[in-house]
């Protein structure tokens, strides 16, 4: 799973993910991995949601944070913003939403 450091310095490490819900290993291991996280697209740097407060501008260049979006993990995974392929963005943001629609909707 791809996984970015803590801008905040602590230990954790934020694990990125294309299901909205977060990676089920991340978020079963929260003393290691945080899924809910802040990403600042100005510094590129990521805040755990035990460090960064409430989504507060970010603590490093002061710029507007960012919650959880599939968007993240691809551009770790392809190198950066607009080097994501929009046709399989599109995609996978589709698919999150079916995926969490059905699991809304009960087992
Ligand atoms: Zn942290
Ligand atoms: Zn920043």
């Amino acid at each position: 799973m791809p996984l970015a450091e803590c801008a905040g310095g602590c230990p954790r490490l934020v694990s990125l993910s294309v299901d909205p819900g977060g990676n089920p290993m991340a978020a079963a291991d929260p003393a290691r991995f945080r899924v809910r996280y802040h990403h600042c697209p100005a510094c590129q740097r990521f805040w755990c949601d035990g460090c960064e407060q409430g989504g507060s501008p970010c603590r490093s260049c002061g710029g507007a944070l960012e919650g959880p979006t599939p968007r993240h993990a691809l551009e770790l995974i392809f190198g950066g913003r607009g080097r994501v392929p929009e046709r399989l963005l599109a995609t996978l943001v589709l698919r999150g939403t079916v995926f969490e629609a059905r699991r809304r909707g009960g087992n």
